[in-house]
């Protein structure tokens, strides 16, 4: 096992992945930039270097830095965390190329994975289900692309292969749309990613999205933790997400988790993964493969009792899973509310010095947050500031022990989303369970015409 693994990552993510070192006895490096200094678990981890000012393209996007502070402090291992470098192929070659561990798939994985039309190809080749499309890049002439959309049929969704937080994504409804379109998400492509390349299919009308988690080591073991309901979407991104899927009968899930277990071992698939999908009138529908851990880790953990990024440590030190399908068992439900900095209906972002904070307690809550009070909540990254997860036997038991928290939660001095989030746990259609990704839309849309 390693001794010192450096953290290359800020935030909640990072305080995680410390508390799974702590346990495995593993010291920790902590990078962070000028403006998280102070934080705590910049503090409590065993070392910490500053790798640049606050901007992220100077200091956590910042490799060079990254790879000489594992230097100097004889890190091992490096834990990308999500988001930042975390997808990035070129990075964990880097790693691998200066003698550490990278902790996660193999940069080659990572590369297919990161380009959406390589990835559906290669889960086609898997045996894993796909949204119904041409999956290759949409040719030049424009009669070709007429055809191809005209074989798929309408409405399509035209899509950026290097796409991703939601962007370069473009839903078209009829041929005389088609062209323009297409144009357009090309221009966007360029400019957002560096790749024109687009792809078409099926835009499918009121899907849920439904995604596996796996784990893979490199002796070619891959099991499957069950699924994760994460339709509750705005602007493309999740905020609340539970675990098991509402609805979804047991053989079903077995079935699709087994199906993307087999595509890790056929693809030499290495540590922690998400295979994402929809989910419309009963079939899985596959979108994108994220290669890294995912914020909505913990409720799968709260129902299995594994400790996904521990097991991603252990992957990645060469061990062998330790555990079967067999013994990996389902038990109660769990349910996460990320909690952002922002404005719960107007969404804006709301960065600023927090003047009181409480978090909840009790049976079955789990509150993973690197925030105190008088923490000051910077504006240069994400607005997550933490995430709530409720456990229990039932899905009924998980919600009220979730509403039971979010009254106790206290955060002043900044807008956050916990009033956004105390509505749609006491939202009857949610409760009743099933609903699409394009749910909380319309609800805020329909709050803000009330208003
Ligand atoms: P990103 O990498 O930007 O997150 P994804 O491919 O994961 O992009 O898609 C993000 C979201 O876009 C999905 O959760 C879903 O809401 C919507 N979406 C993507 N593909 C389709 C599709 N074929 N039909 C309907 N909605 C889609």
């Amino acid at each position: 096992m390693f001794e010192k693994i450096l953290i290359a990552n800020r935030g909640e993510i990072a305080l995680r992945i410390q508390r799974a070192c702590r346990e495995l006895n593993i010291r920790t490096v902590a990078v962070h930039s000028e403006a998280d200094a102070d934080a705590k678990y910049v503090k409590l981890a065993d070392e910490s270097v500053c790798i640049g000012p606050a901007p992220s393209s100077l200091s956590y996007l910042n490799i060079p830095a990254i790879i000489s502070a594992a230097e100097v402090t004889d890190a091992q291992a490096i834990h990308p965390g999500y988001g930042f470098l975390s997808e990035n192929a070129d990075f964990a070659e880097r790693v691998e190329k200066s003698g550490f561990v990278f902790i996660g798939p193999r940069p080659e994985t990572i590369r297919m994975m990161g380009d959406k039309v390589s990835a559906k190809n290669a889960m086609k080749r898997a045996g894993v289900p796909c949204v119904p499309g041409y999956d290759d890049a949409l040719p030049e002439s424009p009669a070709e692309i007429v055809k191809i959309v005209r074989g798929i049929g309408y409405p399509v969704i035209i899509k950026a292969a290097g796409g991703g937080g939601g962007r370069g994504m473009r839903v078209v409804h009829t041929e005389a749309a088609l062209l323009n379109a297409v144009t357009m998400t090309k221009a966007e492509a360029q400019n957002a990613f560096g790749n024109p390349v687009v792809y078409a299919e099926k835009f499918l009308e009121n899907p849920r999205h439904i995604e596996i988690q796996v784990l893979a080591d490199e002796h070619g073991n891959a099991v499957h933790l069950g699924d994760r309901d994460c339709s509750m979407q705005r602007r493309h991104q999740k905020i609340i997400e539970e675990a098991p899927a509402f609805g979804i009968p047991p053989r079903l899930r077995n079935k699709i988790g087994e199906r993307c277990a087999e595509a890790c071992r056929k693809i030499g698939y290495r540590g922690a993964g998400t295979f994402e999908f929809l989910y419309e009138n009963d079939e899985f529908y596959f979108i994108e493969m994220n290669t890294r851990v995912q914020v909505e880790h913990p409720v799968t953990e709260m129902i299995t009792g594994i400790d996904i990024v521990q097991e991603q440590i252990r992957i990645a030190a060469s061990e062998k899973l330790r555990f079967r399908q067999r013994d990996i068992q389902f038990r109660g439900h769990a349910i996460e509310c990320r909690i952002n900095a922002e404005h719960p209906f107007k969404l804006t972002p709301s960065p600023g010095r927090i003047t009181a904070y409480h978090t909840p307690g009790g049976p079955g809550i789990r509150v993973d947050s690197h925030v105190y009070h008088n923490y000051f909540v910077p504006s240069h990254y994400d607005s997550m500031i933490g995430k709530l997860i409720a456990y229990g036997d039932t899905r009924e038991q998980a919600f009220a022990r979730m509403r039971s928290a979010l009254s106790e939660m206290v955060v002043e001095g900044i807008d956050t989303n916990i009033p956004l989030h105390r509505q749609l746990l006491l939202d009857a259609a949610f409760i009743g369970g099933g609903t699409s990704i394009h749910y909380l839309e319309h609800k805020l849309a329909s709050l803000a015409s009330s208003e």
